[in-house]
């Protein structure tokens, strides 16, 4: 019997011995979680690719797409499985060819990796060929450079077959390269700067600092929205909402107005760092990119960087705003990132921010109200909400209830 199934390719530079083997692992594991809602009964390793199969031996186009998205994944091709009789897999052939789009020409390309399969692959060349030949008798055959090679692989008792793959992210799975906290507005830039480090393999935990009590919470469902949207990638575990909005205007009531901002983005680092340290990640990462606004001059990312030593990532700081936008496109973050609402960001803004901060007028600022109070506060009342989407993330050992005083559940999970 001829069935359907998804063949995925990953990229296998650099991918040698035991990194291999998590590799691969790592990517079976995220691709059970990411196709939970289709009925999936196998997902293993054959030759050099996975295969994902579903219970009723018709994989989707649906399914193939669902696929393309998760990290780690360089191409997917919708592909036959048959057994190793020639006029089966000839047959799968012709309707490969069929289906792949327009084409003026074509090639065959047999491999066999069970040498023990009768014919060598030059015949099955010869065979598949001469089939596809009578079959589409107006394409040419071009060994060079055909707009189609239909793929004939003979492997552990079966053949697959295809002549289409589409792209995938690419990337690396999620979980190969350890935790990052993210910190996350619902505007255009961090949730794709989240994304960029989830698709090289790391855990993302976001942090949002809202304007509450200040402003209302819809930055906060923006952001949950934003995880959602994420949850194809499979790359967010937990997202923390920080309150800000109080400390907020004790710092504007504090320090020289030029320099609000400066400090507000001291203490969202310093809490994220804190954040970081409980979760166990190794890095912070923004979606700065430089010169955007007033606050991303090197003067301004300086001034901020200053308060932690937890390494800070800035996967677009060289970016401009239209790949951005168009990257948020493709990931599905945009239709919720035109969508506005205050956060911490809007509230309390200068009139005329600092574009060139200078230190000393930075650090006698800080001195200027109780910042290690203020963010030990903050970290103390923090909120969470959990996303089933990312099978590697671990909450903190003893949860953050232990190490602080009780926590109000997130008000949003509700919703
Ligand atoms: P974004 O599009 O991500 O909101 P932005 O262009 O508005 O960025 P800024 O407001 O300068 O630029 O923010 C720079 C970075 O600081 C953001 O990309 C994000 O990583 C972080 N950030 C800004 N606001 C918040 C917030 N309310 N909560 C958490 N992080 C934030
Ligand atoms: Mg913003």
């Amino acid at each position: 019997m001829t069935e359907r199934l998804c063949l995925v390719h990953y990229h296998e530079i650099g991918l040698k011995g035991k990194n291999r083997a998590t590799f691969e692992n790592q990517l079976v594991t995220n691709l059970h979680r990411a196709l939970s809602v289709f009925d999936i009964s196998h997902v293993g390793r054959v030759s050099g690719h996975l295969v994902v199969e579903t219970a009723d031996h018709r994989a989707t186009e649906e399914l193939a797409a669902a696929i393309r998205r998760v990290p780690g994944v360089a191409r997917v091709s919708l592909a036959y499985k048959c057994g190793l009789d020639d006029r089966e897999y000839v047959t799968a052939a012709i309707q490969a060819l069929g289906e792949a789009g327009e084409f003026s020409s074509f090639k065959v390309h047999a491999r066999r990796s069970s040498t023990t399969y009768e014919l060598h692959s030059l015949d099955m060349n010869r065979l598949v060929g001469a089939a596809l030949c009578e079959a589409f008798p107006d394409k040419k055959v071009d060994v060079h450079h055909p707009d189609f090679t239909v793929v004939v692989h003979v492997v552990q008792g079966s053949t697959y077959v295809y002549a289409a793959s589409a792209p995938g992210v690419g990337g690396l799975p999620v979980g190969t390269a350890g935790k990052v906290v993210t910190l996350l507005s619902s505007g255009f830039d961090s949730p794709v700067a989240t994304w960029m480090v989830g698709r090289r393999g790391a855990i993302c935990v976001p942090v949002h600092f809202s304007g509450r009590p200040m402003t209302s919470d819809t930055s906060e469902w923006l952001c949950q929205d934003v995880v959602d949207a994420l949850a194809p990638a499979g790359i967010v575990g937990r997202l923390y909402v920080v309150p800000f909005g109080e400390r907020q205007r004790e710092i504007s009531l504090a320090v020289p107005q030029s320099l609000r901002i400066i400090m507000y983005r001291r203490v969202m680092m310093q809490v994220s760092e804190r954040i970081a340290r409980l979760e166990g990640a190794k890095a912070l990462v923004t979606g700065e990119s430089l010169g955007q606004v007033a606050s991303q001059t090197l003067d301004n990312i300086a001034a901020v960087n200053e308060v932690v030593t937890i390494p800070v990532l800035r996967p677009l700081i060289g970016s401009d705003k239209q790949e951005i936008i168009r990257r948020a496109e493709e990931i599905g973050t945009y239709d919720i990132s035109c969508q506005t609402a205050p956060d911490c960001c809007t509230l309390f803004m200068p009139r005329r921010p600092e574009t060139h901060a200078r230190m000393d007028q930075v650090l006698e600022a800080w001195e200027s109200f109780d910042h290690e109070g203020m963010v030990s506060d903050l970290v103390e009342n923090v909120e969470w909400r959990d996303f089933s989407q990312c099978p590697s993330y671990h909450a903190p050992k003893g949860t953050l209830r232990e190490h602080h005083r009780e926590l109000q559940p997130f008000s949003g999970a509700e919703r």
